[in-house]
């Protein structure tokens, strides 16, 4: 077995946890109006409690890469009999969102200029939705049938791909309903679309950016993104669903029917449900390894060349604040808050501070 460790300190967002407990009261609705069968929905969603924090400092597995939403506890039994939490770091999707909405990637991505624009006016909004979905609701829904064991035991090292794979389902499904407009999280089902057309074009395409040519997906989060995307392409072939167009050596998905799409969203989520309650590994598998692994080497090898035009890195990371006590007396009165702006540094200054393994030069 394997351990690892993280720390988040933090604050809550008072105003950004209306909108999630707003979500979060629909729990129920959610799940009953959810295309998962009837015998895989939960009767009484329990215990889902959720809210936005402000990441005032983070260590280990959250740093410097960071979490955007963390949900606990993971044991499936405890959170079936006594619900699950949920917190959403707000600061760090509205750094990502500040970036994202500057980026000239989304051009140089996005099948038409419209659908860039509306990626720019809308996706801040649709990224934070989607991550509110994807954790409070989710993760929760759902049942095991009973005698089936834990993912980790029957679906073993699919477990985490598929659950990913279900909660982000899970999101889009719901992600132009008008449910979302109805309950005020969302002005306009825009605001789903631009999710829609973010989330293949990352899953198909973009996301290649983050291996090396020649390497497969390994990641759990990646692979369940690919596996998605490219399940719903092929099953939407026939009606051009998603199409995929070449123009001056340039690749681009569009979405040409976002209610199809939905649909397809749904069967897979329904599919998926099934694998899980069932605990069917052999179907699980063979959805991972035939649509979530392979990398397409040629796409790759463009989605690299283009985004090395833009200069722009495949993952972001964070510097941490440095909190400084300002005393009165043996009081602390109040911290002032220093932001060190060189990365190098800081993980020397820690290795210096707070390490006795780390050998130096
Ligand atoms: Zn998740």
């Amino acid at each position: 077995m394997k351990g690892s460790f993280e720390s988040v300190v933090s604050m809550k967002d008072l105003e950004a946890s209306k909108r999630i407990a707003a979500i979060s009261a629909q729990a129920q609705w959610f799940e009953d109006n959810s295309s998962i069968l009837p015998n895989h929905k939960k009767k009484n969603v329990v215990g889902i409690s959720a809210k936005v924090i402000t990441a005032i400092g983070e260590v280990g597995d959250s740093a410097p890469a960071t979490p955007v939403g963390i949900n606990l506890p993971n044991p499936n039994w405890i959170r079936e009999k006594h619900g699950s939490k949920s917190v959403m770091l707000g600061n760090i999707m509205d750094a990502y969102n500040y970036v994202k909405a500057r980026s000239p990637a989304t051009e140089e991505f996005s099948a038409t200029p419209e659908i860039a624009a509306r990626i720019k006016q809308h996706g801040a909004l649709a990224a934070n939705l989607h991550v509110d979905m994807h954790e409070v609701i989710g993760h929760a829904s759902g049942r095991i049938n009973d005698g089936v064991g834990t993912p980790d035991k029957t679906l073993q090292t699919y477990a985490g791909t598929l659950e990913e794979g279900r909660a982000d389902l899970v999101a889009l499904y719901f992600a132009i309903d008008p449910k979302l407009v109805e309950i005020g999280v969302m002005p306009s089902i825009e605001v789903g679309k631009a999710e829609y057309d973010s989330y293949i074009t990352s899953g198909l395409m973009t996301q290649l950016y983050r291996i090396k040519p020649g390497e497969d997906i390994e990641e759990a989060h990646m692979r369940n993104r690919q596996l998605v995307s490219a399940w719903t392409f092929e099953k939407g072939k026939a009606e051009n669903v998603i199409e995929k167009t070449v123009r001056d050596g340039k690749t681009y998905f569009k979405v040409n029917d976002y209610d199809k799409l939905r649909t397809l969203f749904g069967q897979l989520l329904r599919e998926i449900q099934r694998i899980k309650s069932e605990g069917d590994y052999e179907a699980g598998k063979n959805l991972v390894e035939n649509y979530g692994v392979k990398a397409d080497q040629t796409l790759l090898a463009e989605v690299h060349k283009r985004y090395e035009k833009l200069n722009i890195a495949p993952y972001q990371g964070f510097i941490q604040p440095r909190l400084v006590p300002v005393m009165k007396g043996a009081e602390i009165a109040d911290v002032r808050i220093e932001y060190p702006n060189d990365f190098s540094a800081q993980m020397l200054e820690y290795a210096d501070k707070y390490s006795n393994l780390l050998v130096r030069n």
